[in-house]
C-alpha cells in the first residue's frame, strides 16, 4: 500500500459503529492479509477525554473551549488527528464517529487529502434504537448485560440501565441536528461514500465495503 486507508464510520448513537469496525478488522486479518499492527480503530471521542485527563497543551486548549460551554473547536481536533495520522505505523485507520457536524466535515477533507478514503454511513432510523435500547440493562454488581427490563442478574446484582443510555434522548436529538445535514454534506460531495440500511447485518457491510475498496487494500 502506498498510502494509507482511512475509513470514516458515522451512524447515530447505539446504531452498532463499534460491531461494524470489529466487522472490518476480522475481515481485513482473515480475507486481506492484514496483520492486527497493521490496523488501528480511533475513537475521537474517546481521544478528547484523553487529552483532558493527561492535561496534555491540547487537553486544556479543549478543556478551557469546553468550560465556556462549546464543543471542542473543530480546527483543533483536526490537528490533533492529524498528527496523530502522521504518526501511526498502521496502514488502514478507522475513525469512529468522525465528522459529525459540517465545520468537521471540512477539516475532514483536508485531513484526508494525502490518503485514500472512504465513508461508511449506517441510516438507522431513530426509532429502532429507542427500541432496542429500551430494555437493555447491565447489572450493577458484575456489568453483564442484559435483554430484560426488570428482574435481578444471576449473581443476584441489581439491573440499571447503562449511564450512556440513559442520556441516548439527548444524544438522538443532537445527531438529528447536527451530524445529519454533516452526512448529507459528505454524499454531496461526492466522496468515497457508502450508504447503509440501519438493519443490515455489521459483517455483511463490512465485507461489502471492502470488496469495493480493495484497490486501496494492495
Ligand atoms: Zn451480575
Amino acid at each position: 500500500m502506498d498510502k494509507k486507508f482511512v475509513i470514516s464510520l458515522i451512524g447515530a448513537p447505539a446504531s452498532g459503529k463499534g460491531y461494524i469496525a470489529s466487522s472490518l478488522i476480522e475481515v481485513l486479518t482473515q480475507r486481506y492479509g492484514f496483520s492486527l499492527g497493521d490496523i488501528v480503530s480511533i475513537s475521537v471521542g474517546a481521544m478528547i477525554r484523553q487529552e483532558i485527563k493527561a492535561q496534555s497543551e491540547l487537553g486544556k486548549k479543549l478543556a478551557a473551549n469546553m468550560k465556556e460551554g462549546g464543543l471542542a473547536p473543530d480546527s483543533i481536533i483536526n490537528e490533533m488527528l492529524s498528527d496523530l495520522f502522521e504518526r501511526l505505523k498502521a496502514k488502514v485507520l478507522i475513525l469512529d464517529g468522525y465528522p459529525r457536524t459540517v465545520g468537521q466535515v471540512k477539516e475532514f477533507d483536508k485531513l484526508v487529502a494525502k490518503y485514500n478514503s472512504a465513508v461508511i454511513f449506517r441510516d438507522t432510523p431513530v426509532d429502532l434504537i429507542l427500541e432496542r435500547v429500551k430494555n437493555r440493562r447491565i447489572c450493577e454488581k458484575c456489568g453483564m448485560a442484559h435483554e430484560v427490563s426488570d428482574g435481578q442478574c444471576s449473581c443476584g446484582g441489581r439491573l440499571i440501565k447503562r449511564k450512556d443510555d440513559e442520556v441516548l434522548p439527548e444524544r438522538l436529538a443532537e445527531y438529528e441536528q447536527m451530524t445529519k445535514p454533516a452526512v448529507l454534506e459528505l454524499k454531496e460531495e461526492n466522496h468515497n461514500f457508502f450508504w447503509y440500511e440501519g438493519t443490515a447485518e455489521g459483517k455483511d457491510i463490512a465485507r461489502d465495503f471492502l470488496r469495493a475498496n480493495e484497490q486501496y487494500l494492495r
